[in-house]
């Protein structure tokens, strides 16, 4: 007899984003007039840079004459995408990482989520609240317990330090849903934290390309100490557009290490080696020339003009919000603005309010968790002039 994986039987009925569709394709079948806009989902609309498309076009070439063929490359990635990374991201920033604790992958959900695959399912979870919806999902799946670290404007959406033990605890600044970025001092003392509790984090970047502020970090070993208690996550999808392309990677440095269970210290970097050649067969050679294309002196130049486009159409939702009387954060060092509801009304209600009065799809901020409830989150992704539309037909029923 075959026996589900009983904790798949406690997870909230539907992955968010697929529940918000659903909802969207009934209005719109019902309503086949409606305009709708979408400022729910974290997609990219720009399409890939010029530099990037250039490279893919020549790693396609070569993979149609056999002397450049390329089949299964090196299941954590290709040294050529690795060393870009090293020295572009962290060395350019004063960061030491070696080419060996650098995994490529196929974007930074896989990793965020098999990440589990090397800790023990008696691991005590942190996870902050409201949060990407792929930390609290994938520790369920193997029936870990959660303990929520609630964000609010309080703690600037950065969570109270716990006075208890947490054994792994998921950060992700500059953070989806909130738009929120974590100062230097902050992410200081969680570090602190992790180093004098032997807690795990596990630090999401995937935003990283939005910060604009010099002041914060954009990666968590800007914190002395930090590569003995963090594992960074990043990724290619919001940085690039590479979100149909797929890339992303993982640091695992060399020094990190936790417990096994006789107490003697294992180190995390062989562990997730060993987990990824065994489970995962690497990032298509065309995504990881395409990504390394990222890192030319004129991809950099493309990619920047992109996210500055996202940011002043951030700048557009943040203004009218501010019209409405709403008091929103994010969108200057991130693509997403969060808000209160207004009149407090429930976040699904208020998702349905506007999709049937302004034809504009946000996303509750209780999709998000708990704390989000109340809240919503509109995205800096959708194109400009799509942008103003929603937000003048927002107003018009706000007011
Ligand atoms: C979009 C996003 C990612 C990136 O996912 P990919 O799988 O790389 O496309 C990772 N973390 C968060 C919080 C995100 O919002």
């Amino acid at each position: 007899m075959a026996i589900v994986n009983q904790n798949f039987l406690n997870l909230s009925g539907r992955y968010l984003f697929s529940e918000i569709t659903s909802k969207v394709n009934a209005f719109q079948k019902q309503n086949p007039e409606a305009d709708i806009i979408r400022m729910g989902i974290g997609d990219v609309s720009r399409p890939l840079v010029p530099k990037v498309i250039e490279a893919m076009h020549q790693a396609t070439q070569e993979c149609s004459c056999s002397a450049t063929f390329r089949g299964y490359g090196p299941e954590h990635g290709y040294s050529f995408l690795r060393q870009a990374i090293c020295s572009s991201d962290y060395k350019s920033r004063g960061i030491d990482i070696d080419e060996s604790e650098v995994f490529i992958s196929d974007g930074a959900k896989s990793d965020t989520g098999n990440i589990g695959d090397i800790l023990s399912c008696d691991n005590l979870i942190g996870i902050t609240d409201p949060v990407y919806p792929v930390y609290i999902d994938t520790n369920m799946m193997t029936g870990r317990k959660i303990q929520y670290i609630i964000c609010t404007p309080e703690n600037g959406f950065t969570g109270d330090i716990p006075s208890n033990k947490l054994d792994v605890v998921y950060l992700c600044y500059p953070n989806n849903p909130t738009g929120a970025v974590i100062t230097r001092e902050k992410l200081q003392k969680w570090v602190d934290y992790a180093l004098a509790n032997d807690c795990l984090l596990l630090f999401d970047g995937a935003y990283e390309a939005f910060i604009r502020d010099e002041s914060i970090p954009r990666s968590v070993y800007e914190i002395p100490e930090a590569k003995r208690c963090a594992i960074e996550f990043r990724s290619f999808s919001k940085t690039a557009g590479f979100t149909g392309i797929r890339c992303g990677y993982t640091v695992v440095p060399r020094e990190l290490s936790a417990a096994a269970k006789d107490g003697s210290r294992v180190f995390l970097n062989g562990l997730w080696e060993r987990r990824q050649s065994c489970k995962f067969n690497g990032a298509s050679y065309i995504s990881q020339r395409a990504a390394e294309a990222v890192y030319s002196p004129e991809g950099q130049a493309q990619i920047t003009a992109d996210i500055d486009a996202y940011l002043d159409t951030a700048k557009i939702i943040r203004a009218a919000m501010l019209e409405m009387g709403l008091n929103p954060t994010g969108g200057d060092n991130s693509p997403y603005i969060w808000s209160r509801t207004p009149n407090g009304m429930p976040s699904w209600e208020f998702f349905d309010y506007l999709l049937e009065k302004a034809g504009v799809v946000m996303t509750p901020g209780a999709g998000f968790g708990q704390a989000g409830e109340g809240w919503f989150r509109l995205t800096a992704f959708q194109q400009k002039d799509r942008t103003i539309e929603a937000m003048n037909r927002i107003i018009k029923y706000i007011k």
